[in-house]
């Protein structure tokens, strides 16, 4: 069994929020083992819930022509949620719930190993891109420790929005060339250490 099946089971088995109580399937993640690149969405709707499946709905069919128009399917990348477990009503994910799922999705990233993760919405681009606002860095790209982070809208989100439909569309269309280019992608310079007051 590979590492990273064990960790879905072991994800399955988590019950640290609330919401655990009310999923139907847990939804890890999916893609290949391998992936160069990873994308990481939100949290799970009813269909992901359904069927332990990441992005199999609307905003997933989109997710999915937009990886075609770069000649890739879903099996040659991989993709995750910020959380595992469908928040009710489809509600925001709470501050609590994107802690307690944070290390899963961690460990995924160590198994996985991606050269570039791309932010799908506001809640992977803040674990990324603190402070930050989607509508002024989408479609930008930073390099840490090797890794290539690159913002985009959520699917759902530009699905129903031509505007933003037009930016995660031309947005997808710069990921082959930017993980062709990742040495050219400038890393990003450490932030100055804050002073700790109690130090003398
Ligand atoms: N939206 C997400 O963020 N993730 C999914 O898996 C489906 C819809």
């Amino acid at each position: 069994m590979s590492a990273l099946t064990e960790l879905y089971q072991q994800i399955a088995l988590c019950h640290k929020c609330d919401i655990a109580k009310l999923r139907t399937k847990v939804v890890p993640g999916e893609g290949a083992e391998n992936a160069e690149i990873m994308f990481i969405g939100e949290a799970p709707g009813w269909h992901e819930d359904q069927q332990g499946r990441p992005f199999v709905g609307q905003a997933g069919q989109f997710l999915d022509r937009l990886l075609a128009s770069i000649n890739l399917d879903r099996r040659q990348v991989y993709i995750a949620n910020v959380i595992k477990c469908r928040p009710p009503d489809n509600r925001d994910p709470l501050p609590i719930e994107i802690q307690n799922c944070s290390s899963w999705l961690d460990s995924q990233i160590t198994l996985i190993h991606p050269k570039m993760i791309v932010t799908l919405g506001r809640y992977s681009m803040a674990r990324y891109f603190p402070g930050k606002t989607i509508s002024k860095i989408h479609g930008t790209a930073v390099k840490r420790d090797n890794v290539v982070y690159y913002a985009m809208y959520h699917p759902a989100a530009a699905l129903h929005q031509q505007s933003l439909k037009q930016a995660i569309e031309a947005d997808m269309l710069k990921i082959l060339q930017l993980l062709a280019e990742t040495k050219n992608v400038q890393e990003e310079k450490p932030k100055p250490q804050q002073l700790n007051m109690f130090e003398v």
